[in-house]
């Protein structure tokens, strides 16, 4: 028989009020019953919705694995309260990690760090480390307060697909699969964490996100690494272009952040979706430059969805994955994106598209 859906509890806590409302704690306290009984519950955060359960349980975090179909090589992510909940999680805390704890959390960051003996092994995919962050939403740090243990949570989607950045893209993914969905509305940044490993020297940036090169630069007050250096090259390429491996970074592979319809980038996007209609082909557009003349002639063709996008990369990264959504329920053949800049500020918006243009035929 097929599993029941999971209620889904709208959690409020407005910037004017001191304390969420009885219902707002209601929903907290039926998500720590849950969390309790090792289930699993989607929480939001400000990077992308996660599908939580016990970090400190082994089943509990083995059901992650199974809703999600992850890799059990692929470790999770562990979120913290505080930084003292943090610190009690590992074996040794480098001097970067206090740094951008201090002045960056709670935020899009996670840091690698040696893990310490209390985490099961299922959570760190057997590894020596243990990815910890502190998300920068208030009702998911009290969750975990009230709570009282760390949560692992990767994002509440399918593996190696678009990551849900609001509580109706998680049931649609994952709905059969889970206990609970505590709905805090859209995430506000949009796209995953910055993951930086604290455990060489210097620091490695891992995996790009919202936290860009400089910000973290500017707490350690030094340069920090970056791995798999920006390929824009590779981000054209596409499908076609294997992006050099992250090895220090189990789960970063190629193959991510996939729609099920074929993705490309193009650095003439017009001359391309102008192409793909005149063969016939059903087309959805993502653009940064939707009132040119040629946007306008091509949004008159019936197989064409043109979908305006923001110029600037903080409000493009917000709307990414909702529009990557909403596209791939409309039948389409294939997706088209304007290759974004060749800048800073848009490097992890690279690193998600270039991933998602990596997806094999099938
Ligand atoms: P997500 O799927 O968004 O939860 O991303 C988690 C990612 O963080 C993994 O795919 C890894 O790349 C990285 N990560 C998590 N834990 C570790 C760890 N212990 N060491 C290195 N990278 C990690
Ligand atoms: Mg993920």
């Amino acid at each position: 028989m097929p599993r029941p859906l999971p209620d889904t509890l709208l959690i409020e806590w407005p910037e004017s009020q001191s304390e969420p409302s009885p219902l707002t704690e209601q929903a907290i306290d039926r998500a720590v019953a849950v969390l309790r009984a090792e289930g699993l519950v989607a929480i939001p955060t400000e990077t992308v919705y996660g599908l939580a359960a016990d970090a400190l349980s082994g089943p509990a975090v083995e059901k992650i694995f199974r809703a999600k179909r992850r890799p059990a090589t692929n470790p999770l992510i562990v979120h913290v309260a505080d930084l003292a909940m943090a610190r009690g999680l590992t074996a040794g805390w480098p001097l970067a990690a206090e740094q951008i704890a201090t002045h960056l959390w709670p935020g899009p960051v996670t840091i690698i760090v040696p893990r310490g003996p209390a985490l099961p092994d299922q959570v760190l995919a057997g590894g020596p480390t243990v990815a910890l962050r502190c998300p920068d939403h208030r009702l998911t740090r009290r969750l975990i307060k009230k709570l009282g243990r760390p949560l692992a949570a990767p994002s509440a989607n399918r593996s190696e697909s678009v990551s849900p950045t609001s509580a109706q893209h998680v049931l649609a993914s994952l709905g059969n699969r889970i206990d609970l969905i505590l709905d805090g509305g859209a995430c506000a940044c949009g796209i995953e964490s910055t993951v930086v490993d604290c455990t060489t020297d210097p620091p490695q940036i891992l995996r790009p996100g919202p936290l860009g090169r400089e910000a973290l630069e500017e707490v350690l007050g030094r340069p920090v690494k970056v791995s798999g250096e920006f390929d824009p090259g590779n981000a054209v390429k596409g499908r076609a272009g294997e992006k050099s491996a992250t090895a220090r970074s189990p789960g970063q592979h190629s193959r991510h952040y996939a729609t099920k319809t074929p993705l490309e980038l193009s650095a003439d996007s017009a001359g391309r979706v102008a192409g793909l209609l005149q063969a016939g082909q059903r087309v959805g557009w993502l653009s940064t430059d939707s009132d040119s003349v040629s946007t306008r002639l091509l949004a008159a063709s019936h197989n064409l969805v043109v979908v305006p996008m923001p110029l600037e990369p903080v409000f493009f990264a917000r709307q990414l994955y909702a529009m990557l959504h909403a596209l791939d329920q409309r039948g389409l053949d294939v997706i088209v994106v304007d290759t974004p800049p060749l800048t800073e500020a848009w490097r992890a918006i690279h690193d998600r598209l270039s991933r998602a243009a990596c997806t094999a035929i099938s």
